[in-house]
């Protein structure tokens, strides 16, 4: 394995903490990044051995018409069999972890941003330098993952519910970012972040 030349800064929040919207912004500031959610999307794509797996355990009915995983039966398939989600966890998180490595050893940015709504869940905080975890309130939340994804209270308590809570999170990180305020209140203090990691890193 080649070692990543740029340092790993883990951002961990749940679903609909704002994690993509902070990105964006780091990303403005030239700051590149790995998104955990992307490449778990990547490794089940079409002509992938996960998902060549996947179709040999559940059949075709697991495909959509356009040969693509159908997420939603297979969300519905481990919210109902534990045993299920250990299956498809044993199967996809090597995979993940091994194309998140090869991701993160491309960065050239003076750090690298590592993504995630389960850095600690999955273990990936070993491989961060330091961690950034976002606390939002759990209405507010409730409220932005609801009118995003257009799904009811029950089905994104649910999602939560397979998640650490902001406070454990927040327990186990380094930084807290606070995103409860608007957009431009985010990009600032996302700003001062930025600054207070690169005095951490290189001073
Ligand atoms: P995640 O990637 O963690 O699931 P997103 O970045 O997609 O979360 O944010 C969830 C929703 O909340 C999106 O619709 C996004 O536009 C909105 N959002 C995120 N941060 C803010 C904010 N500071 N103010 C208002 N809306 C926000």
């Amino acid at each position: 394995m080649t070692t990543h030349t740029s340092p790993i800064i883990g951002l961990a929040g749940g679903i609909g903490s704002g994690k993509s919207t902070i990105t964006k912004y780091f990303n403005d500031i030239g700051i590149q990044s790995v998104d955990a959610d992307d490449v778990a999307r990547l490794v089940v794509l079409p002509g992938s051995v996960c998902l060549k797996q996947i179709q040999q355990r559940y059949g075709e009915k697991i495909l959509l018409s356009d040969g693509a995983l159908n997420r939603s039966a297979l969300r519905t398939i481990i919210f109902n069999q534990p045993e299920e989600r250990t299956w498809i966890e044993e199967l996809t998180h090597p995979a993940i972890r091994k194309e998140i490595t090869k991701q993160l050893n491309s960065v050239t940015s003076p750090y690298a941003l590592l993504v995630h709504p389960l850095l600690f869940e999955t273990k990936q905080n070993a491989i961060c330098q330091l961690i950034v975890a976002i606390d939002v309130p759990k209405d507010i939340q409730l409220q932005r993952v609801m009118s995003r994804d257009r799904i009811s209270q029950e089905s994104a308590e649910k999602i939560m519910a397979t998640q650490l809570s902001n406070s454990e999170r927040i327990e186990r990180a380094d930084l807290v970012l606070e995103n409860s305020g608007n957009i431009a209140e985010m990009n600032a203090k996302v700003f001062k972040l930025h600054k207070k990691i690169l005095e951490s890193l290189y001073t």
